[in-house]
């Protein structure tokens, strides 16, 4: 039986033996909240979940200061989509895209895609930003690849989504180390491999993640670390929201207190926190050459 705890938690693993370290995402109640928030089509939905179940994954063996995003842009139907994991563990996740949107959601078949993964601290300019080749149908596969390019391992992602949960599995090959037998690293690889090939979308999905682990990789020994607990969770900020406001320069600023009584109202499409600014608050903000930090209170 599912207990609470199997639900948005990151757990880190280790197959000793055969020199394979692993995560696993299991969302729940983080998935259904970013996934709630718009009316997303079937097929978008899945990849949303997907990346948000990956933009955790991809934080288990790293250590991350700041944030890591995976963003995915083109100029079809699928205009963009978005899903982050911060280093408190708090995700958030959103796309936008215009009818009709196809079916089935391919990333090699999407018209000027583009898809980076941007690791750090953003704001700050200290950051890591690269680009994933997409030449994949899904997302699983072209990360998978993104990693091998990037840290020169074998890498295994398995990806799953629906309406309640969104899961990923990834497990990397570790270094050989020094007086090794490769050939045997190779098999137990292998090995590795074949009994993943056994999971399916259906049971990745409807496993606690310990019975998950035990119920493949039994045979091995498996080693498992403290488990990391996962939430939704928006990081923006009034601060944030005035900076954003700030770079827009005064004439769109100006534009939109007129437009609005002058007030201006964001909307966070994240988490739908809402941020007023006057003209006061305004002036202030334009006046204001460094990054603006009024610190008014949110409504
Ligand atoms: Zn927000």
């Amino acid at each position: 039986m599912e207990t609470l705890s199997d639900d948005d938690v990151l757990h880190r693993f280790l197959l000793e033996h055969a020199g394979v370290r692993g995560v696993l995402v299991r969302l729940g109640p983080a998935w259904r909240d970013v996934a709630g928030r718009a009316d997303y089509p079937p097929a978008l939905r899945a990849l949303l979940g997907e990346a948000l179940a990956a933009s955790a994954l991809l934080t288990g063996n790293i250590k991350l200061d700041g944030a890591l995003s995976i963003e995915l842009k083109s100029t079809g139907p699928l205009r963009m989509l978005f899903a982050e994991c911060n280093d408190g563990g708090r995700l958030r996740g959103l796309a936008r895209w215009s009818e009709p949107l196809p079916d089935v959601l391919e990333l090699c078949a999407m018209p000027g895609a583009i898809m980076a993964i941007t690791i750090g601290q953003v704001e700050r300019g200290r950051r890591y930003q690269g680009l994933v080749d997409l030449h994949h149908a899904g997302l699983a596969e072209a990360l998978e690849n993104y990693f091998v390019q990037s840290e020169q391992l074998p890498a295994r992602i398995v990806l799953a989504s629906d309406g309640m949960h969104a899961v990923g599995l990834m497990l990397q090959k570790m270094p050989d180390e020094g007086g090794r037998d490769a050939v045997r690293d190779d098999d137990a690889w292998n090995r590795i491999l074949h009994l993943t090939a056994t999971l399916d979308a259906t049971e990745l999905l409807a496993s606690a993640p310990t019975q998950l682990l035990y119920r493949l990789y039994h045979e091995e020994s498996v080693r498992l670390f403290e488990p990391r607990a996962l939430a939704f969770g928006c990081s923006c900020s009034r601060e944030r929201v005035a900076s954003m406001l700030h770079s827009l320069g005064r004439d769109e600023v100006e534009a939109a207190l007129l437009a609005r009584d002058d007030e201006i109202e964001v909307i966070c499409e994240f988490c739908a926190q809402r941020y007023h600014f006057d003209r006061v608050d305004a002036e202030h903000l334009l006046s204001n050459n460094a990054a603006p930090a009024p610190s008014g209170t949110t409504q």
